[in-house]
């Protein structure tokens, strides 16, 4: 999709409205338009990249103050006392608008929201074998 049609691109130019947040001359956030909880918040870079595969390393520190500024400022908003911090890479991850975004989602306890259901390896063996393939992919 280009720039001129991404709807999150639409939205930092200002021409699709949104709930405006937190804005600095690199990141945006404003409140997701279908909320897992009242409060839900997206916070983007306001550069193009479709997915977090593709984003300038250097964005890093802003997109950290963006998550402790947002999500403090959430929290006290809704009384929420935690939060989670998401996002998803790609379709099979239910990645729906191609322009990296992170959700901060407020939380409470016992809120019923079960993030992640928690699975299991067969063996050690399996597991260690796992970290050895995903580390000859980084080396
Ligand atoms: P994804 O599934 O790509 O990680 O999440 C995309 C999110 O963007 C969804 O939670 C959806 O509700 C939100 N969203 C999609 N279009 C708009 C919009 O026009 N305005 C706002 N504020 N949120 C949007
Ligand atoms: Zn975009």
């Amino acid at each position: 999709m280009s720039q001129s049609e991404c709807i999150f691109c639409r939205i930092v130019r200002g021409e699709i409205p949104c709930a405006k947040l937190y804005e600095t001359g690199t990141v945006l956030a404003f409140l997701d338009i279908a909320p897992v909880r009242p409060g839900h918040a997206l916070v983007i870079p306001k550069a193009h990249h479709a997915t977090i595969l593709d984003l300038d390393p250097g964005l890093g520190a802003d997109l950290v103050t963006a998550f402790r500024t947002v999500g403090a400022a959430l929290m006290a908003a809704t009384g929420a006392t935690g939060f989670n911090l998401g996002l998803n890479c790609n379709a099979s991850a239910g990645q729906l608008v191609f322009h990296a975004h992170w959700h901060l989602i407020p939380r409470v306890e016992g809120d019923g929201l079960h993030l992640w259901p928690s699975g299991a390896y067969a063996s050690m063996d399996e597991m260690n074998a796992l970290a050895e393939s995903i580390r000859a992919r980084i080396a």
